[in-house]
């Protein structure tokens, strides 16, 4: 049997995540002033409950996008005059943002949290200006968590607005506590249980107004046109409702580390000295190449990652590492296990099994030809 342990990547849809999405293939369009078009526009307008409090906004600040990347894009178009983001955020914000050269990159820590001196030199260099700043609330590769309740409050003090790119808490951490302070969050519905190809945008405060990115409708008020997703807007709803936390895996999570520090002694678990996500490790053993170990895994039925999924495939080492000033050698041995709800201690066994094999090939002496 497979063990899927590359949460972090995507979440399995939920079983009444798929059937409420079944049913909801064939509403109307919900623009339509017809019936057919009123129950999709109610359809839509559940889920949008559902999402809203989850995210804890109101209702009429939720604006459904094609995912995460596109809600990160929308939150980045210029509306300041400068752009602050952390080093470790994912590509959408890294590449995503529309500020050009007007965006610096905020240093971090060995274990990716964000310098809050950093911050707040970049805060004083830029003041008197408009500033917009985009910190996620956890990493996607590490786990690692960033405080975004003091950087929220450094960067008010400065007059700027703080965009937070919550996909990865959400569903496994509490999102209130995780995302404090920030005036819009970002959601995906794929890391929740949901479909993929579904986000939103949470607007909290007036501070950061999004700039809409697709005109030529009124949809989402005027945020995004184009007819709405209604089966990935109803999957996405019933995915928030369902969410819990994942703070249940955590022993796992830990046991696993344990585990792997005794079957090699110099394993590093990146951002391991910070709070991380409940299901996530990041690690590498000296000598083991992590495209090897993901091969490996998977003919013995695990799916992991080596990095993030996006740039898996990739020889070099990710950002997210090189900007925790990860050597690169030992970054291009990294692997990410991330755990769901439904992990056990079997799954996590058969990965120690499986590197310990690995291992001990890699200290077998070579036989000269
Ligand atoms: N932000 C983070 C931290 C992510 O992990 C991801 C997905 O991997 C995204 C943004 C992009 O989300 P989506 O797949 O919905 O575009």
């Amino acid at each position: 049997m497979r063990a899927f342990l590359d949460h972090n990547a995507t979440s399995p849809l939920l079983p009444a995540v798929r059937a409420a999405m079944i049913e909801a293939l064939a509403l109307g369009n919900p623009s339509s002033i017809h019936r057919e078009g009123r129950m999709a526009r109610a359809a839509v307008e559940d889920a949008r409950r559902a999402v809203a409090a989850f995210a804890s906004v109101d209702m009429e600040n939720v604006v459904f996008t094609s995912g995460a990347t596109e809600a990160l894009n929308m939150a980045l178009q210029p509306t300041a005059d400068i752009l602050l983001v952390g080093a470790t955020e994912h590509l959408a914000v890294l590449d995503g943002h529309g500020y050009g050269a007007s965006c610096d990159r905020l240093a971090v820590d060995a274990d990716g949290v964000v310098c809050l001196e950093a911050l707040t030199a970049a805060l004083a260099r830029h003041a008197g200006k408009r500033i917009v700043v985009a910190v996620q609330s956890a990493n996607n590769e590490t786990g690692a968590v960033q405080p975004i309740g003091e950087i929220a409050a450094l960067v008010h003090g400065a007059g700027g607005a703080l965009i937070c790119d919550a996909v990865q808490s959400a569903g496994k951490v509490d999102l209130d506590a995780a995302t404090a302070g920030a005036d819009i969050i970002v959601l995906s519905a794929h890391k929740i249980g949901g479909p993929k190809g579904v986000g939103a945008l949470c607007i909290r405060t007036e501070r950061a107004v999004p700039t809409p990115l697709l005109r030529g409708g009124r949809q989402e008020r005027g945020f995004r046109a184009g007819t709405e997703d209604v089966a990935g807007i109803v999957g996405f709803g019933r995915a928030a409702a369902e969410a819990r936390t994942l703070d249940a895996v955590e022993a796992l999570r830990d046991a696993f580390e344990g585990a792997l520090r005794r079957l090699a002694p110099d394993v590093v678990v990146f951002g391991g000295e910070t709070p991380r996500l409940p299901n996530t490790t990041c690690f590498a053993i000296p000598r083991l190449e992590a495209q090897l170990a993901i091969m490996a895994l998977d003919v013995a039925g695990i799916a992991a990652s080596s990095g993030s999924a996006c740039t898996s495939g990739k020889v070099k080492p990710s950002h997210v590492l090189a900007a925790m000033g990860i050597d690169p050698t030992l970054a291009r041995g990294a692997v990410r296990i991330s755990l769901g709800r439904d992990s056990t201690a079997a799954d996590t066994a058969r990965v120690i099994a499986t590197l310990n094999v690995l291992l001990q090939r890699a200290r077998r002496p070579r036989i000269a030809a």
